[in-house]
């Protein structure tokens, strides 16, 4: 972590000390151990490459990491906005690393992974978001290991109007931006984003790139109402997207949002279940899922279920 990712920015540094609550037993993991874990740690240090993995303290890493599962984040440790849910350090980031994107694409090549996700943080001090920045990194990994399917987990891009244009020349099989949380919520949770900025930007995805999916993702747990995650599900459908993933939220320090429940297994069923009869290709709905989580098995699925139903169409 740099220098630079120690620092806080005010709206975190002022928010009061929210206590961490005692996880139920249906949250609780296992410390990570394998010696895959610890070689997919050495490869990531090796090539100077950031996972959100590690750096949201996810609490499937010792699961994803031993079936050599990570999910790379790019364009640095430092984001530029402060939501009240993440964990990512907030600051004045670095410029671009030049080397990244063929990094990337080798660290893919060497873990021979058959699904890859890539994420960033924002990058709000950029003049394309580091839109150009993240199609070259789609190009190089698709030139390093051609069989690899490529999900991509984007900035909302929010005033920077041409970013979509750099994916057409680079288009990922997966695009995928995480509504996070209800529209009410936003400004306490999300206070730099906008519900309908994240939403066009889904549905302009698949507007200009037809051929791939699209996926998008909610934390529950932060004071919503079923009423409303409902309706952000009508919304997803209305801008034509593929995959829903809902998972609980976890706070990560006491400067975070705090926890305003624990989402039982049954209701993440539940949810799974509207969703999928919302019209869904996908819904992954449990307390631990998070965007990435099984990405290469939910891609297999989802592809699958589209050739059902153009099948059953042409019936
Ligand atoms: S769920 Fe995603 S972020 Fe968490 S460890 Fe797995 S790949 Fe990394």
């Amino acid at each position: 972590m740099s220098e630079q990712a120690t620092y806080r920015h005010p709206e975190k540094r002022n928010r009061p000390d929210n206590p961490i609550q005692r996880k139920p037993k249906w949250i609780r993991v296992k410390a990570p151990t394998s010696p895959e874990y610890h070689k997919v740690r050495e490869l990531m240090r090796g090539l100077n490459l950031t996972t959100v993995c590690e750096e949201a303290a996810c609490p499937n890493i010792g699961e994803c990491w031993s079936k050599k599962h990570a999910t790379m984040m790019i364009m640095g440790d430092t984001c530029t906005r402060a939501c009240a849910f993440c964990n990512v350090a907030t600051g004045q980031p670095n410029p671009l690393d030049p080397l990244e994107p063929t990094n990337v694409a080798l660290a893919v090549g060497s873990l021979g992974l058959n699904h890859v996700v890539i994420t960033s943080v924002d990058r709000d001090d950029l003049a394309d978001g580091g839109a150009a920045h993240f199609a070259d990194v789609v190009t190089q990994i698709r030139a390093a290991a051609p069989a690899t399917t490529i999900e991509i987990l984007t900035p909302d891009f929010k005033e920077k109007p041409n970013a979509l244009d750099c994916f057409e020349a680079a288009p990922p099989d997966v695009f995928n931006h995480n509504l996070e949380t209800v529209p009410r919520l936003y400004p306490s949770i999300r206070p730099g984003a906008r519900y309908f900025t994240s939403l066009n930007l889904l549905f302009e995805a698949k507007q200009r790139m037809p051929g791939l999916f699209t996926k998008s993702g909610l934390m529950v747990g932060l004071g919503e109402t079923r009423e409303e995650v409902l309706q952000v599900m009508d919304d997803m459908r209305s801008a034509q997207v593929d995959f829903l993933t809902i998972g609980q939220y976890l706070q990560p320090t006491a400067k975070h949002a705090a926890i305003d429940r624990f989402v039982t297994p049954d209701e993440f069923e539940a949810y799974a279940s509207i969703a999928r009869g919302k019209g869904f290709l996908l819904a992954a709905s449990s307390p631990l899922t998070r965007s990435s989580y099984h990405a290469g098995d939910d891609f297999a699925k989802l592809r699958e279920a589209r050739e059902a139903q153009l099948k059953s169409a042409a019936e």
